[in-house]
């Protein structure tokens, strides 16, 4: 299989995305940074956000970047660029691909590790089964990639 070259608003984006990574609040080794980049042509950037002592809660740059498009009351997301600063084999981690594939799931993704040569990166290969546990996972058709939240646990915050 060949990767489709990246064209030059790819690049751009992944260039958006790596600066994005300059300005997390993380480890060097954890920064990572995103865009999306929305079917109207908006642009969320997202960055790594670590808290001390508890990485669990910390908040992923694609994450981040997909929730302020979100937020914004954006069109679909058509396109998620990533950067990460580490070496092959780093992907979204789960969370951030069932976040994908609950917000953007028509959404392509190119991901670059440091220098590499950008990777489309396959939704359904990295999350073959996601979860999808309550009714409206599925996004409705007249509004792709804006599927509504679950409902609310009794007794949640
Ligand atoms: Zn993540």
């Amino acid at each position: 299989m060949t990767e489709p070259r990246p064209d030059a608003a790819d690049l751009a984006g992944i260039d958006e995305a790596r600066a994005a990574a300059r300005r997390a609040r993380a480890p060097a080794a954890e920064r990572c940074g995103a865009l999306a980049v929305t079917a109207d042509g908006g642009r969320h950037p997202g960055t790594t956000i670590r808290l001390a002592g508890a990485a669990g809660l910390s908040a992923c740059a694609e994450q981040i970047a997909l929730s302020a498009a979100r937020a914004a009351g954006a069109s679909p997301i058509a396109r998620l660029y990533l950067w990460v600063p580490a070496a092959a084999g780093a992907h979204p981690c789960g969370r951030c691909l069932q976040l994908w594939r609950e917000l953007a799931p028509q959404a392509r993704c190119l991901l670059q590790r440091g220098d590499a040569p950008p990777t489309e990166l396959d939704l359904a290969a990295l999350l073959p089964e996601p979860f999808t546990s309550y009714p409206s996972a599925a996004p409705p058709a007249s509004d792709p990639g804006a599927g509504d939240p679950p409902p609310r646990a009794a007794g949640g915050a």
